[in-house]
Parts: structure tokens; sequence; C-alpha cells
């Protein structure tokens, strides 16, 4: 059994801490919402009164928070003025590569084990204890890292040093983002073209377009029965979600002079959409804008 202090009880925080107490942990949990305190204590999470008390007597922290800021403020405000020595530091917030490396570098300089340890399969994902994690922390680290990240995880993957697990987040969530338009223009282009969409995906699936947005996550709907196209678009990973990890490459690429010029055009498709209403819908709504269709 192992104390640990979660800060940051929404939408993902919320289901992650669950898990943690459901696995025989301690957990001080403390989050700005009473409302989201009060469903984490009702899932068997102690209530601190601020992020301070909660790590007082904390071996671990978890953070869950919405960006860099409220990540820098929290670490360096409130965590490491208060928390033990050696403690455990993971923060799964998706943040910018930067505010991770600065905040890893100085909790390790403080004498803390920190690692940046960004998430991938959503708030069914946070619920279920089946998140796959990027984790950037130093090698030594790694399996503590890991065992304590195991009751939120199905997959724990060390992607390198502090900021490393960002940077895996945000050069996925640019190939997922692209290849999502990639194929609702196709979609699109075959509709228009008078190709049955059904037959043309039982062609793509078999042939060279063949890739994850296309066959497990199909923006068309039909041929996926679990995607959020059966549904209305409703549910899944939201256009406002995609748009701040696309807007966080674009950051990345221009501090680090890369060419992502697929990866801008996509930030601007999505901040199009999020404009015209979409910013709510899961992602693969924007099949609409392709279709000449307002957001559904
Ligand atoms: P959320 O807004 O539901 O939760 C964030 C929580 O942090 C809120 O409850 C808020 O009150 C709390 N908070 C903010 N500042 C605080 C502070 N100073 N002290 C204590 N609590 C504070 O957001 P979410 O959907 O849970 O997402 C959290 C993070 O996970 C984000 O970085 C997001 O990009 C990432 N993420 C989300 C998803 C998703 O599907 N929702 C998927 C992968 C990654």
């Amino acid at each position: 059994m192992t104390r640990i202090a979660f800060i940051g009880l929404g939408n993902m925080g919320g289901g992650m801490a669950a898990n943690q107490a459901r696995a025989g942990h301690e957990v001080l949990a403390f989050d700005l919402s009473a409302a989201a305190l009060q469903k984490a204590v009702a899932a068997g999470c102690a209530a601190a009164g601020s992020a301070a008390a909660a790590v007082k007597d904390a071996e671990a922290v978890i953070t869950m928070l919405p960006a860099g800021q409220h990540v820098r403020a929290v670490y360096h405000d409130e965590i490491a003025p208060n928390a033990r020595p050696g403690c455990l530091m993971i923060d799964c917030s998706t943040i910018d590569v930067e505010s991770a490396r600065v905040v890893g570098e100085s909790m390790g300089k403080l004498g803390f084990r920190f690692a940046d340890a960004p998430v991938s399969g959503g708030t069914a994902g946070a619920d279920a204890g089946t998140l796959a994690f990027m984790v950037g922390c130093a090698e030594p680290d790694f399996p503590d890292m890991e065992a304590l990240i195991g009751p939120m995880a199905r997959t724990v993957i060390r992607a390198g040093d502090h900021g490393a697990g960002q940077a895996a987040k945000i050069c996925n969530n640019m190939v997922l983002g692209a290849s999502m338009i990639a194929v609702c223009e196709a979609f699109a282009l075959a509709e228009k073209l008078g190709l049955d969409p059904e037959r043309f995906f039982d062609i793509a699936s078999k042939s060279s377009g063949q890739c994850w947005s296309l066959t497990s996550y199909c923006p068309w709907p039909g041929p996926v029965p679990a995607a959020p196209s059966n549904r209305g678009y409703e549910g899944g990973f939201a256009t406002a979600m995609m748009l701040k990890d696309l807007k966080l490459a674009q950051e990345a690429a221009a501090r680090a002079g890369a060419a992502t010029p697929l990866g801008a055009q996509a930030e601007g498709l999505y901040a199009l959409f999020d404009r015209l209403g979409g910013g709510g819908k899961d992602f693969s709504a924007i099949i609409e804008l392709f279709r000449g269709k307002p957001p559904v």
C-alpha cells in the first residue's frame, strides 16, 4: 500500500484516482472543484483541504491538470515546498514539452523523482484502468513509475528522459489528427464520385489506405459499429481536445525548428471546425466540413 496524493480529479483524474483507491492504495485527493472532490471521496479517496496538505505525508504524487501553467504552478508553489524527500511524482496531464522539461529538471534538482506521463485512451480508459502511458523519466526511476502507474494502465512505455512522454503524445496525436482528416476527405470525395462509401471502406481497409482512423474509428457511420460516427459523434475524443494537442505540436515544432506542414494544416482545419461549433463533437465529426455540412 502506497500513500498517494492525487491532484486534479476531473473527467480523467476522477477515474484514475478511483482505480488507485480500488487497488488498495491510500489516496489523498484534492481538486479546486468541490463536486469533483466529493466524487473522489465516494470512490474511496480521502479529501485533502489543499494540494499542499495532500502531499505532506505522501510517498507519491500524481497530477492530472488542464495545461502547462497549472502544472508549473502546482509543482513549484504547492508540491515542491511540502513533499517528503525522495517523493515519486508523476504528471499525467497533456502539456507543452517545455513545461514538462522545466518541471522535471527543477524537481530533480530538489531531490524528487519526476515523470511526465501523458495518456491515451480517454475517459473510458481512465474509468476502466486501461490507459496507455508514455513516460519521460530518468531510466533508473522507471520501474517505480511503472509500478505506481499499474492500476491505471494497460500499457506503460518509457519514451525517454523528461519531456519525452509529452513529445511522444503530441507526435502521436499529430499523426492521428492528420490521418483522420485524410480519411474524411477520401470519404467525402468517394461520395461525390458516386462510389458507395461502405464499398470504399471494404476496399481501403484491405488496401494501402488502411490506418487506425479508417478501420478502428471510421468517421463514416456503419462500418465500425463502436465508432462515435454511429452515435452522432457524441462522446469519444472531443475536437477541442484534438485542437489543444495539435497546437502543442505546432508550438513544439516552432521551438525545435521542425517542418510539420500537415500538422499545421490539421491544426487550421480543426480550429475552423471548432469555430463553426464543432468543438464538443468527437474529432471524427470533421467529416461534415468536407461534406459541406455544418457541424452535426
Ligand atoms: P478536466 O477539466 O475535466 O479536469 C481538470 C481538473 O483539474 C478540474 O477538475 C480542475 O478543477 C482541476 N484543477 C485545475 N487547477 C487545479 C489546481 N490548481 N489544483 C487542483 N485542481 C485543479 O480535464 P480532463 O478531461 O480530466 O483532462 C485533464 C488532462 O488530461 C488534460 O491535460 C487533458 O489534455 C488530458 N487528457 C484528456 C483526455 C480526455 O479524453 N478528457 C484524454 C487524454 C488526455
